[in-house]
């Protein structure tokens, strides 16, 4: 079954209660390699996107909520994950197009054109230990699944377990770009605060998805 607008506002609803629920986990694993404010800036971003669910229009698309999130976590996260996080959501409600229903394939393509996006953005590449290695994974595991036919819920499922993995995976790189690769060597041992926040975003879309 295809994936309407009923998910997107859910996921994202899913969504601010998950971050909420990790701030202090977040804010935990960027004060280890960065400044500590990683769980604060998502948590305020998603907390600003709720009220505005109330006011999309009738007739509102997977697209519209993706774009409602992009422009939101752009105007509210600040640092580096807000203009990542931000063009993730652009570029995935460009995919969606006017879809009124995603299927598996659909899902796997915005889930590579966010993907994409925050690699245009911010230059990062495997191994850089960023959330490019939970999204990379995610979106390889994505377009496994819909080519092996799998539906939406079940290609958001195995996105959010390769991103599970990618993100604990993150733990002994050394850190390449961001504010974490001011401290070199120092980085390896801890796991990304980006990559966490992502695998725990696509594992909101997948439970939404299953509900
Ligand atoms: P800041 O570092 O400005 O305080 P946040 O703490 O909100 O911003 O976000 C940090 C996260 O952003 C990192 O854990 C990493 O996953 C991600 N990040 C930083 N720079 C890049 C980049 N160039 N490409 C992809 N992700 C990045
Ligand atoms: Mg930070
Ligand atoms: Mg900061």
């Amino acid at each position: 079954m295809g994936l309407d607008i009923t998910w997107a506002v859910d996921w994202v609803r899913r969504s601010a209660d998950v971050i909420a629920e990790h701030r202090v986990e977040l804010i935990t694993l960027d004060r280890e390699i960065g400044d500590g404010d990683h769980g604060e800036n998502m948590d305020r971003g998603f907390q600003a996107v709720l009220p505005k669910l109330d006011d999309l229009p009738a007739g509102s698309t997977p697209g519209d909520v993706l774009k409602l999130v992009a422009t939101t976590l752009i105007s509210t996260v600040g640092g580096a994950a807000g203009p990542l996080y931000g063009t993730a959501y652009l570029k995935g409600a460009v995919a969606a197009g006017g879809a009124v229903s995603l299927d598996g394939p659909a899902i796997a393509k915005i889930l590579e054109a966010a993907r994409d996006g925050v690699v245009t953005r911010g230059k990062a590449e495997p191994g850089d230990k960023t959330m490019i290695d939970a999204w990379t994974p995610a979106v390889d595991a994505a377009a496994h699944a819909a080519t092996s036919g799998a539906d939406a819920a079940g290609v958001l499922d195995a996105a959010a377990a390769a991103a599970e993995a990618g993100a604990v995976a993150t733990e002994p790189l050394v850190a390449r770009k961001g504010r974490a690769s001011y401290l070199g060597e120092r980085s390896a041992g801890h796991r990304d605060p980006g990559a966490e926040s992502s695998a725990l975003l696509l594992r909101a879309a997948a439970d939404v998805a299953q509900a």
